[in-house]
This record gives C-alpha cells, sequence and structure tokens, in this order.
C-alpha cells in the first residue's frame, strides 16, 4: 500500500467521526505523520552565493550546497522529519562543489 492510499483510507475512517472526537484528531495526526513520508522537494534559498536548503514542511535549515556531501546530506529533516527529495539538486550539489 503506496502512503498515497493509506492517506486516502484514513481520510475515509475519518469523515465517520465527529470532527472534535479524540479519534478524527487522532487520524488527523496519523495522516500528517504519513504525509511526511512522502518526499518533497526542499525550499532554496542563496546566501553569499551559497545554495541554502530549507524543508518544504517546517521551514528549518536542513543544509547549504558547500557542507552537502551527497552521502550524507540527510533523506530526513532534522526538525520535522519530512522526507527530503533531492533528486533536482544532484546535479547542482556537484557543480557548485567544483567551485569551492
Ligand atoms: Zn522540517
Amino acid at each position: 500500500m503506496t502512503n498515497e492510499q493509506v492517506i486516502k483510507m484514513l481520510t475515509k475512517i475519518a469523515i465517520q467521526y465527529d470532527e472534535e472526537s479524540q479519534e478524527s484528531k487522532a487520524i488527523g495526526m496519523a495522516i500528517k505523520s504519513v504525509e511526511k513520508q512522502i518526499p518533497k522537494k526542499p525550499q532554496i534559498a542563496k546566501k553569499e552565493n551559497i545554495k541554502e536548503y530549507y524543508c518544504a514542511n517546517c521551514n528549518g535549515y536542513i543544509n547549504n550546497a558547500y557542507d552537502m556531501r551527497l552521502s550524507n546530506r540527510g533523506n530526513n529533516c532534522k526538525l520535522c522529519g519530512q522526507a527530503i527529495d533531492w533528486s533536482d539538486e544532484v546535479g547542482v550539489i556537484k557543480n557548485e562543489r567544483k567551485i569551492y
């Protein structure tokens, strides 16, 4: 079962309960948890010509292109656990690292 399927199923279960019920709140928390497992591309900012990466979920700082090693870039945000999709950045990171 994919994360998307789990979210759909939990949403169907949640509507059986009153919105303010403990059950509904628990299911809502479970949905948020599963959503974090779906990788999101990082938000990017440039500081002194070095790309900085921020979590798309909590806006927390993840890393920058200068410090990053492909092997230890981290697949999850250390602050909120959001899975990070680095697929757009792999080439960029390699190129930026050649500068230094
Ligand atoms: Zn985060």
